[in-house]
This record gives structure tokens, C-alpha cells and sequence, in this order.
């Protein structure tokens, strides 16, 4: 039987690690050739293309390009030289309160985690219609749909992929292109992962009270999406199935936006 996805390139931004990996190896398992990438540009970043293209017997490359540089975003796409699936995953964050938030970090999570969906996409919807086929995934996040104190740069950046996502979408509807957003809650990636011990010592519990009580407090399941579960909405949305899915928002938050 045929991967679903053979025969299509996906670029996934800022996927050495985390949810970015975990979407470009479930694209490759459903038949991707995939091109990850980051800012760096080390044997290990290489070596997960290699290790992902032996599991999976799909063509996996490794470029690097700083996303924080519009032009950098623009030639990560060129270089790929296909691009069917887009999936603008790279993203920073920076905790403070709007009197103190740092200007430079502003600009950065700006940069990153907005701008440079607007970069890749502007240069990918051309190459899409051009092969008559096409998906745009915006990473955005529950913070896409409601706020949290001293995020100020993070909500607005995920707030405006939503608006991004929503006019690519209109600018492609009539043809087999779409856009969407898939809205993460807590996800357990190596980042979140590294919180746990600290908050285990300042509130003095367990692991599991911890991430329960303290990280997950806002997640009703109780229970962090995995990386898995974050590949397994991309790939659906690359499906037949989700043709008519397009312009709109796909929470997997444990109910976090129900609430
Ligand atoms: P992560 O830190 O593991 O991944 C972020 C990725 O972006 C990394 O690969 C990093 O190298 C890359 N990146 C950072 N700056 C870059 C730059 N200048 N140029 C290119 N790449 C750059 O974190 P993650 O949790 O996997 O986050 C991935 C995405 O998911 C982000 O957009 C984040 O906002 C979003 N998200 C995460 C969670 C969560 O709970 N982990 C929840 C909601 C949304």
C-alpha cells in the first residue's frame, strides 16, 4: 500500500526538537520527504534527518536557515525546492510583565514566531499553486485563542498566525490549497519537560501532583498532548479528509479553550 503522503515534500520549521521533530517523523511515517530545520547547523541536527529517513525510507534533509531573518525564512523554501506541506512551527517564548518586557525580545518573538510563517508562506502558496496541491499547518497554540498574564509578545505573535492562517486561507480557497492552525495546550517536549524538577522543589510536591497541580492547572484532562498526537493532526490535515478544513483553528489542549 501506498504512504498517503508519498510523493510530497514537507519543510517543517524548528523541528531539531520538540513538536516540530515530532510533526516532520509522523509526515515521514505517513510517506513525507521531509526537510527539517533550525538555527543551528550541527552533525546532530544532520543526524536526525538520517536517523528519520532510515526509519521511515523517505527522503529527510537537514537545513539550516535563522528564522528570525526574513530573508533566511524565504531561502529555507527556496532551498528546499519543493514544498507541498508548510508547517511554521519555530517559536520562542519570554516570560514578563509589559513594563519590563525586554524590546529585544519583542522584536525576536515577532520575528520568530510570526513574521517568519509570513516569510515562508509568501514564498510557498506560489510554489503549491503551482503544483496544484497544497498545506499550510500554523503552529499556533491555545495562546492563539485566549492570553495569559506576562505573555504580551507570545499572545500577540500566536494571536496574529491565527489571522494569518485565516487570510491564506481565504486568498487559496478556491483552489486544493488550505490553511489552518492547530492550537497546542501543554505538550510534553524537552522544554516543558526540564520545568518539572523546578517546580517540584519551589512548590514542594511530587512529579505528579506537580504537573497536575502547577503545570496543568489550566488543562482540564489533566494530561500533557504528546509530540505524537501533535504529527497525527498534521498528517490528518494533509488528508483528503480534511480538504474542506481550511482558514479555522484545531485546539489540542485537553479542553484548556473549553473552559
Ligand atoms: P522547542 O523549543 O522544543 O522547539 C522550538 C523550535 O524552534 C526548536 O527547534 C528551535 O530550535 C526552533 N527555533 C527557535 N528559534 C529559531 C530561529 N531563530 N530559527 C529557526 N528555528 C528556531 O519548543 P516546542 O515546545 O516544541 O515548540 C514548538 C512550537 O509549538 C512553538 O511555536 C511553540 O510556541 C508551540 N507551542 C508549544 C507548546 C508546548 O507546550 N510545548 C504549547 C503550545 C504551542
Amino acid at each position: 500500500m501506498t504512504a498517503p503522503l508519498s510523493g510530497r515534500t514537507a519543510i517543517v520549521t524548528g523541528s531539531n526538537s520538540g513538536i516540530g521533530l515530532g510533526m516532520a517523523r509522523e509526515l515521514a511515517r505517513a510517506g513525507a520527504d521531509v526537510v527539517l530545520n533550525s538555527y543551528t547547523d550541527r552533525d546532530e541536527d544532520h543526524a536526525l534527518a538520517e536517523e528519520i529517513a532510515a526509519e521511515t525510507g523517505t527522503k529527510a534533509r537537514y537545513i539550516a536557515a535563522d528564522l528570525s531573518d526574513g530573508a533566511a525564512a524565504r531561502g529555507l523554501v527556496e532551498q528546499a525546492g519543493a514544498c507541498d506541506i508548510l508547517v511554521n512551527n519555530a517559536g520562542i517564548q519570554h516570560v514578563a510583565g509589559i513594563e519590563e518586557f525586554p524590546t529585544a525580545k519583542w522584536d525576536a518573538i515577532l520575528a520568530i514566531n510570526l513574521s517568519s510563517a509570513f516569510h515562508t508562506a509568501a514564498v510557498a502558496v506560489p510554489t503549491m499553486r503551482a503544483a496544484g496541491w497544497g498545506r499550510v499547518i500554523n503552529v499556533a497554540s491555545a495562546h492563539g485563542l485566549t492570553a495569559s498574564p506576562y505573555k504580551s509578545a507570545y499572545v500577540a505573535a500566536k494571536h496574529g498566525v491565527v489571522g494569518l492562517t485565516k487570510v491564506i486561507a481565504l486568498e487559496t480557497a478556491e483552489e486544493p490549497i488550505t490553511a489552518n492552525a492547530i492550537c497546542p495546550g501543554y505538550v510534553l517536549t524537552p522544554l516543558v519537560e526540564s520545568q518539572i524538577p523546578d517546580t517540584m522543589e519551589k512548590y514542594g510536591m511530587d512529579r505528579e501532583t506537580a504537573v497536575r497541580e502547577v503545570l496543568l492547572t489550566r488543562q482540564p484532562s489533566k494530561e500533557f498532548a504528546t509530540t505524537e498526537q501533535l504529527g497525527g493532526t498534521a498528517v490528518f490535515l494533509c488528508s483528503d479528509h480534511a480538504a474542506q478544513i481550511t482558514g479555522t483553528t484545531i485546539s489540542v489542549d485537553g479542553g484548556w479553550t473549553a473552559l
